[in-house]
């Protein structure tokens, strides 16, 4: 049984500036034709100095989106030039904050252990942790895909146990984001059983899992109904109203009908 609706993110990363908040919601707005509307949850996940003004253009629009960050720090408060905190990120009106990308974890060195303080952290401000784990392409060649998700869940979910309300998960193998070069649905699914056995271990098994990795509106589609997926993590194709809107509106569940779209 599908306890939630499909649920499509946005990581723009360190991408539109403030100027292009308002045209990317009003296309988004105005995509009558894919509007998400109660059948898919879409988040956004801007740049820290935009979740405020993103919120604004959402409500705005009347677009139905809620907002979250990149990421945050794992302490509270203190001498941390440079960090942001959970609580600092909820009131600018985020929901949720993705941890462990693999940006930050090849980039800026972020560690499972980092990123379970993290989760306990963003779990303590009442957001929603939205935590990415998958292989490099050296563990998928060598059979090893199962054993390294596993392994970074439980270090990241372990100590943080108990700790969080809601939980979502990305599998994003680091082969497949930004290369054009999607896992195929039946990688999707099959990873997929591996997350959900270790979420049920942890009592979590109402939790999302998602997809992320060159998701387009091309394939988005094919990925959506293998059924392994409770939606996708998005990122270059999230920089465009119309891709990111066409990917939302693969997942529908109730496409629109030739008769609504005129
Ligand atoms: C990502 O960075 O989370 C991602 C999925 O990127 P892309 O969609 O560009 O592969």
């Amino acid at each position: 049984v599908k306890l939630h609706r499909p649920l499509v993110v946005a990581n723009w990363k360190m991408n539109i500036p403030e100027g292009g908040l308002s045209d990317f919601v009003a296309s988004c707005s105005s995509n009558s034709e894919s509007r998400p509307g109660k059948d898919i949850e879409v988040w956004i996940a801007p740049p820290f100095p935009y979740l405020s003004p993103l919120r604004a253009e959402i409500s705005a629009f009347g677009f139905d989106a809620e907002v979250g960050a990149q990421n945050c720090s794992d302490q509270k408060t203190g001498a941390l030039t440079g960090e942001v905190s959970a609580e600092m990120v909820s009131d600018q009106g985020a929901v949720f904050v993705i941890l462990g990308h693999s940006e930050r974890r090849t980039l800026f060195g972020e560690t499972d252990a980092l990123i379970a303080r993290k989760i306990t952290a963003v779990g303590m401000a009442q957001l929603v942790p939205l935590v990415c784990v998958g292989e490099d392409l050296e563990s998928r060649e060598r059979g090893l895909t199962a054993q390294v998700v596993t392994r970074q869940l439980r270090e990241c979910l372990g100590p943080a146990r108990d700790r969080f309300g809601s939980l979502v998960i990305a599998y994003e193998p680091l082969w497949a984001i930004g290369t054009g070069r999607n896992a195929s649905a039946a990688v999707v699914v099959e990873v997929n059983q591996v997350i959900r056995k270790v979420l049920r271990d942890f009592g979590e098994e109402s939790s999302r899992v998602l997809y992320g990795g060159s998701v387009t509106p091309e394939n988005a589609a094919d990925l959506a109904r293998a059924g392994g997926a409770d939606g996708f993590l998005i990122g270059g194709a999230s920089l465009d109203p119309s891709k990111f809107m066409g990917i939302c509106a693969a997942l529908s569940p109730h496409p629109a009908s030739p008769v609504e779209k005129s």
